[in-house]
């Protein structure tokens, strides 16, 4: 099979007009950068409505191998199948981030005959939302050092300054730096560092913001530091907002492109989904649901962390709702799950697989009983599943009362898919489902945490150590209380540990930090190690990546 970057530049695409037409974007409310990309103007789009009658679906995973389970994938592939079948259907995803792309994933846009086009673009750069991102965060970096060197009216603490720098690169040499040095004339020295685009504060807020009034009163809200006296500092005390919502509001505006199979698919924003909610932004999905009969969005990691953030922080901020989800789910993720090394996913062994559904039992669990929602749990297909195990997969499904579709939209595109399709369309003629939060916005913050750990990761119950706790207590006596959290942890495990494979119970998570993110409007408890400047592996993916002289791209995946 050819590779993902040669499937892409295969396929004809069609003018990007012509894709908004699809779905009833007037042509004069389009930017065009070039052929087929194109921002939705912001006039347009601000403060538009869900249609009455739309669906919102939500792909989540199970707890992933390294690998990835292919929720972007599975994304793609289902709109294409709900067109397939003869619905209007659009995709609402994130903007790959290029730490990743030069690093060990490869790119977000999507695998095989389920992708987004044009891929090259998407993959790097694409209209420039991150640079403008990067640049508004290093903005208000730049305000705070020149503060201090102005003679600090504030009386802010350099000690006490959490705000970094960012850039889109894995580069592990910038995590811990010390800055300001050659004398008086170059600023105030200090330690400090950067880190990747995706995990800025910046990037969070931009992705929730409903309008330029919200990114601008969110900005001013971001809380850089404290004082000598540990009071602490925003944005709007510097007077930065402004000027970031201005590098900010062109950004603002929802990309669109297109499958490979010519559907429209918003590809808007991409915050991690450790620090942050790890969800495409709030305009793409409202623009998305104010024209599509079918919107297809997916959130970060299992779902565990990404369903649970799209849940309790996107859906409680917004008021969206999400009327069904796919649980993707993968033969190698089961039979990871069951114990097996990654080395040996590819050979056959129906009972480390049965073994390890006991991973997708407790999402499965969740997803319908904690959140309620209606579920299909999507089987995407790889080359190395064999029919015993696809037989034992099914059957231990639909032992567990829940529908699931054998998919394969990675070799067949949106056909492969039309089974999912039908049985997502099946799912939600039973009308909107009451979604349930994990937890109610009254609790306090460690009450948060551990209604999240013991209903959803099955943790026997949560260990704070006490400077943590003097921390909470501080962000509590500074008004913060109310806020939802924010779980950082291990993608693999429910666990803070890898290691801990399938689904462990009783265990204890284990808080290690919190981070105050006022602008974002939540607190991010990090629970085990959290790293949000990524370093690049032995063998860079950025080793494979080249371009010919008519400007062809290779090597991308
Ligand atoms: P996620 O969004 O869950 O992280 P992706 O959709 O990005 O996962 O897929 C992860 C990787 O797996 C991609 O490189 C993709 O091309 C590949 N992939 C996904 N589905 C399949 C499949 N059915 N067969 C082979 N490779 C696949
Ligand atoms: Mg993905």
């Amino acid at each position: 099979m050819p590779t993902d970057v040669e499937i892409a530049a295969a396929t004809p695409m069609l003018p990007i007009e012509e894709i908004a037409a699809k779905i009833g974007i007037p042509a004069n409310e389009i930017f065009r950068y070039g052929p087929h990309k194109a921002k939705v103007s912001l006039p347009y789009v601000q403060g538009m409505q869900r249609r009455e009658g739309s669906k919102l679906i939500l792909v989540t995973a199970t707890s992933p191998t390294p690998a990835g389970e292919g929720k972007t994938t599975t994304t793609v592939g289902l709109v294409d199948g709900l067109a397939h079948i003869g619905e209007t259907a659009a995709a609402a995803l994130r903007e790959p981030s290029m730490g990743p792309v030069f690093g060990m994933k490869g790119g977000a846009a999507g695998g095989g005959k389920s992708q987004l086009n044009p891929m090259t673009d998407i993959n790097l750069h694409f209209t420039g939302d991150f640079a403008s991102i990067a640049e508004a965060h290093n903005l208000l970096a730049a305000l705070i050092d020149n503060h201090l060197q102005q003679g600090n009216e504030l009386g802010i603490d350099p000690r006490r300054i959490t705000f970094k720098r960012v850039l889109d690169m894995n580069d592990r040499a910038l995590r811990d730096i010390v800055i300001g040095l050659g004398g008086p004339t170059n600023g105030v020295p200090r330690e400090s560092g950067f880190d990747i685009v995706v995990a800025s504060e910046v990037m969070a807020i931009f992705c929730l913001a409903t309008s330029i009034d919200d990114l601008k009163e969110r900005l001013g809200r971001i809380v850089v530091g404290h004082t000598y006296d540990t009071e602490p500092v925003t944005a709007a005390d510097l007077g930065a907002h402004g000027a970031m919502t201005a590098l900010l509001a062109d950004a603002l505006a929802p990309n669109l492109v297109q499958t490979l199979e010519g559907n429209p698919a918003f590809v808007h924003g991409g915050p991690f989904a450790n620090i942050a909610h790890g969800c495409n932004s709030v305009t793409a999905t409202n623009t998305a649901l104010a024209h599509a009969d079918w919107v297809v969005t997916e959130a970060g990691f299992g779902a565990d962390l990404g369903a649970e953030k799209f849940i309790d922080l996107k859906c409680r901020f917004t008021g969206l709702r999400p009327d069904a989800a796919v649980l993707v789910a993968t033969i190698r993720s089961m039979k990871y799950h069951g114990g097996v090394t990654v080395t040996d996913l590819t050979s056959e062994n129906v009972d480390a697989m049965r073994s390890g559904m006991s991973n997708i039992e407790r999402h499965l669990h969740n997803l319908r009983e904690v959140w309620g929602l209606p579920v299909v749990v999507g089987l995407n297909r790889f080359p190395s599943d064999t029919d015993a195990e696809i037989a034992a997969f099914v059957e231990g499904i639909e032992k567990l009362g829940a529908r699931v579709e054998v998919c394969t939209h990675f070799s067949d595109g949106g056909a492969g898919a039309a089974g999912l399709a039908r049985a997502i369309v099946e799912a939600t003629e039973g009308g909107t489902p009451d979604l349930h939060f994990t937890y109610d916005d009254g609790l306090t913050l460690v009450e948060k945490v551990e209604k999240i750990a013991t209903t959803i990761y099955g943790a026997g119950s949560i260990a704070i150590p006490p400077a943590v706790a003097k921390q909470i207590a501080q962000f509590e006596a500074e008004g913060y209380g109310h806020l939802p959290v924010c779980i950082a942890k291990t993608q693999k495990s429910f666990t803070t540990d890898d290691a801990m494979r399938g689904a462990p119970s009783g265990h204890v998570l284990e808080v290690r930090e919190v981070r105050l993110a006022a602008g974002a409007g939540f607190v991010v408890f990090v629970c085990g190690s959290l790293m949000t400047m990524p370093g690049l592996p032995k063998k860079p993916a950025a080793l494979a990546i080249d371009v010919d002289s008519e400007g062809h791209i290779t090597g991308l995946f």
